[in-house]
């Protein structure tokens, strides 16, 4: 059946509440009219007026499996005819459910304990602050409750994991951040080091600035330390030489927890099935869902690990029932999309591809982009990456905001039939397409980027 694009524009406008859009701009006509996205197949989707664009994003850094995959289409209508709904509260499970609880805990890395599921990154965000107080409190810790997060990580935009997203803008008039949430500096070299400054010296002095942080705050007031593998949304920033690892010696001096949100590096993106492993993170709680079910159906996780779930447990003679949960926890049809989707990741062997794939990606961003005079960084892994520009790369001094340059690049490469992401935090240009991209589609993204950014030069 043909869509009425009219009436369907006209019945958005007037009804849909956009998210993280400008509704003034959206309002008075500034965007145009909305851009219907009606059909998906592998790395592009199509529009109802019939404009095709390759998804360099993967939705939001999602769609790790590629669009239209009837095999997970199947698998949902399967579940929804054979049981659409039940809760797991108090000992009742699925089949499906159970199946892939134990396929997490035996896939996520170090000793992992029990799922707990959600519907977003923002509840399993949520869920992990939670639990951290919860086994604080069962420990007889009852301070030891402040979380540290860092400058431009993205952990959700719900009253906690918004509080824990480092970025003002997305706290301004929301009342924003609760004061348990406590800010670390941003793991990104070139813009944080010091003059003469080497990369892992710069991982250091984060680690030193961790340690004097806890020690402000008192290590009996920590509870937990959040953060992204890789900086997401805060602008795609693989971590410096030595960074983990000198984190990591910090946290377990004072006994703080580690959440590692791999909401985007789950699942393969960086060219490992997780990015803890790709940087020898080992976390106590892992935070997971875009590509745990590749955006097919809304379903998150909170992985929890031995040392905290034991606790749990164990506290239970004390304070009765573990009091969390929602409606739609362990869906049964969001629990038959992910067995699905992860049977693809695995049988095609994704993060090998992203590996792999991943590799070139780089290398060609890297060759035509990086000696450009706007270009101030060219950084990324695996199948995410970002191109950075700058008004003057000797002084590494930031174009005029007003000039908006991120986001006309972005605007020309979708012009042009990209979808590559203006991401907020400065001028950049942000991709992460679906994990089954090819090296020939990579030229496609590459080339429709080169020619987006020359349009604006
Ligand atoms: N954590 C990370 C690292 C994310 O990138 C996101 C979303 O982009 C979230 C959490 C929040 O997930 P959601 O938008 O599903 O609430």
């Amino acid at each position: 059946m043909a869509i009425n694009i009219k009436e369907i524009s006209e019945k958005d406008k007037n009804s849909v509440l956009h998210p993280f859009t400008h509704l003034k701009d959206f309002a008075t006509g500034k965007f145009g009219e909305p851009t219907i996205i009606e059909t998906g197949k592998g790395i592009r989707i199509q529009d109802a007026n019939g404009n095709q664009f390759i998804d360099g994003f993967a939705g939001m850094y999602c769609v790790n499996v590629g669009y239209g995959r009837t095999e997970v289409a199947e698998a949902i209508s399967r579940q929804a005819y054979r049981l659409a709904y039940y809760h797991c509260y108090a000992a009742h499970t699925t089949d499906e459910l159970a199946i892939l609880s134990d396929r997490l805990v035996k896939m996520a890395p170090g000793k992992m304990n029990k799922i707990f599921y959600g519907m977003s990154g923002s509840d399993a965000n949520e869920t992990q602050a939670k639990l951290v107080w919860y086994y604080n409190n069962l420990r007889g810790k009852p301070n030891k409750k402040k979380i540290i997060a860092r400058e431009r990580g993205y952990h959700g935009c719900s009253v906690l994991s918004g509080s824990m997203t480092g970025m003002s803008f997305y706290h301004d008039c929301m009342d924003l951040p609760l004061p348990q949430i406590v800010r670390t500096g941003a793991p990104h070299y070139y813009w944080g080091c010091n003059p003469e400054e080497t990369e892992r010296e710069f991982s250091a002095r984060r680690a030193v600035e961790l340690d004097q942080l806890i020690e402000r705050l008192g290590p009996d007031n920590v509870g937990a330390f959040i953060a992204e593998p890789v900086l997401g949304t805060g602008g795609i920033t693989p971590p410096p030489v030595g960074y983990w690892e000198a984190i990591q010696a910090v946290l377990k001096k004072h006994d703080v927890l580690l959440i590692a949100d791999e909401v985007i590096t789950g699942f393969g993106r960086t060219g490992s099935m997780f990015g803890s492993e790709r940087y020898g993170i080992e976390p106590d709680l892992i935070t997971i869902a875009k590509g745990l079910t590749s955006g097919y159906f809304p379903l998150s996780a909170a992985i929890v690990g031995d040392k905290v779930y034991k606790v749990l447990e164990d506290g239970a003679d004390k304070v009765g029932a573990f009091s969390h949960g929602y409606t739609y926890s362990g869906h049964p049809i969001g629990a038959a999309t992910a067995n699905a989707v992860l049977d693809i990741v695995e049988r095609e062997n994704l993060p090998a591809n992203a590996r792999e794939v991943g590799a070139y990606f780089q290398a060609q961003l890297k060759e035509k982009f990086a000696q450009l005079p706007i270009v101030g960084e060219v950084r990324g892994v695996g199948l995410m990456g970002a191109i950075e520009f700058v008004a003057d790369r000797d002084k590494k001094r930031r174009f005029d905001a007003s000039l908006k340059v991120g986001a006309r690049i972005s605007k020309a490469a979708r012009d042009r039939g990209l979808i590559a992401r203006p991401m907020p935090h400065g001028d950049i240009l942000g991709f992460a397409p679906p994990l089954v991209t090819t090296k020939a589609e990579v030229d496609d993204i590459v080339s429709i980027a080169e020619s987006a950014v020359r349009s604006v030069m």
